[in-house]
């Protein structure tokens, strides 16, 4: 593992890994109240761009170029952007290129493919994104909220609760930093081009919906209002909030949907994923059944397996009984204890017998890598999905 030398000064009270964990800084809340992050272009569409140029008497069509900039040349700093005049560069870039995201630490490992920074928003929230480099793509790894409210005991980002939603340029502005990243050419035997998107970073993304969806369009759309990727190598993760997956389906987008289920059966999934107190297995399978079937992708069912808690062979078995015949996938993930936790990961001739067995009932299955495991992936959490499209 290698600490990477920041991009920006490191300011005195930041700076902790631990803190990472889904923790503010201290007082962070008391000295900012449900501050929200400053209006970005990343928020804006084009037309909302052009608006804010022409209130500040520039040009419209200057909110184009600083788009250009930051989307189409993952350019961010004025003095790069020399089609615009020196006066106007920093009136521009201040109203529409606030800086969201500050580097606190960057860590990378598996020689230099996986980096994960840890950042600072501007009321003093910790959140982190891991980008992961394979020979054929290069995928992000983003948070949509600073904490997380769903509780699952076995997740670190659960224990500490919720801070707050991201903005929409907060989630964006992970993405974009990391396709410049990429494009620098630092990730050795990689795609210069970031193409990936996976929302399983810190935060459940459905509990901030608008901002996802919105982050998801800024995303997808061609530059300059957007990044260009496509819909469907963009991956939401979800413990299953059921009426959010039937928004998600009315918005007609093909991205890729992952669940969390970790447990096949009520009783242990009420425990793991406390959210299924409310919706059950059978109804959030239902709901991810009539996404696949709007779709026609293919649903990833993520499934952490826990050491004598969720990886006994009739687990197995109930799980290929219920994924059998359906347009869905396994991702195991070998669970990453957390600290103080009293759960460990599977052993791994259990973990190979539960494929066995899912496979056998004809459920592709994979599991997932351990990339970043060095570097804690972020909250342990943090990991490629084996996305298909
Ligand atoms: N809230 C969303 C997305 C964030 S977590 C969700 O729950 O889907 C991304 C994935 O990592 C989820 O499947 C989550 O359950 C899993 N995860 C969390 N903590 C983990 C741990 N300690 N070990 C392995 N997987 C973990």
């Amino acid at each position: 593992m290698t600490v990477l030398p920041l991009l920006q000064p490191e300011s005195p009270d930041g700076g902790d890994v631990a803190l990472a964990r889904g923790v503010r800084e201290p007082n962070a809340r008391a000295r900012h109240k449900a501050a929200l992050p400053p209006k970005h272009l990343a928020d804006l569409d084009l037309a909302g761009r052009r608006a804010v140029a022409a209130e500040m008497g520039e040009k419209a069509f200057r909110a184009n170029q600083i788009s250009t900039h930051y989307f189409g040349r993952l350019v961010r700093d004025p003095g790069q952007m020399t089609d615009i005049p020196a006066a106007d560069r920093d009136r521009l870039t201040a109203a529409l290129m606030p800086s969201l995201l500050t580097p606190v630490r960057e860590l990378d490992c598996d020689n230099g493919t996986t980096r994960k920074t840890l950042w600072r928003l501007h009321d003093g929230s910790l959140v982190e994104s891991v980008l992961m480099g394979y020979p054929d793509r290069v995928t992000v790894c983003i948070s949509s909220q600073a904490g997380c409210g769903m509780a699952c005991p076995f997740c670190a980002t659960g224990q500490a609760g919720l801070t707050r939603n991201l903005s929409t340029a907060e989630i964006v502005d992970q993405v974009v930093w990391f396709a410049g990243v990429a494009a620098s050419g630092v990730l050795a035997d990689c795609p210069p081009r970031l193409s990936r998107v996976v929302f399983m970073g810190m935060g459940e993304p459905l509990a901030n919906y608008a901002r996802v969806i919105e982050a998801v369009h800024r995303l997808t759309t061609p530059a300059p209002e957007g990044l260009g990727l496509s819909q469907r190598h963009i991956t939401v993760s979800t413990v299953g909030l059921v009426p959010a997956i039937d928004r998600l389906i009315a918005e007609d987008l093909s991205v890729t949907l992952a669940l969390s289920l970790h447990a096949p059966d009520d009783d242990l999934r009420d425990e793991l994923v406390p959210v299924n107190q409310r919706w059950k297995v059978a109804e959030v399978l239902d709901a991810v059944w009539r996404y696949a079937a709007h779709t026609g992708r293919r649903v990833s069912i993520e499934y952490a397996m826990i050491k004598n808690v969720n990886d006994q062979p009739w687990r197995a078995d109930l799980l290929g009984r219920l994924l059998s015949g359906r347009l869905a996938h396994v991702n195991l993930i070998p669970l990453n204890p957390t600290p103080g936790s009293r759960w460990d990961a599977s052993p791994k001739p259990v973990e190979r017998e539960f494929v066995r067995r899912l496979r056998a009932a004809g459920v592709p299955t994979t599991v997932r890598d351990t990339r970043g495991r060095e570097i804690d992936g972020a909250c342990g959490q943090l990991a490629a999905a084996e996305v298909d499209g």
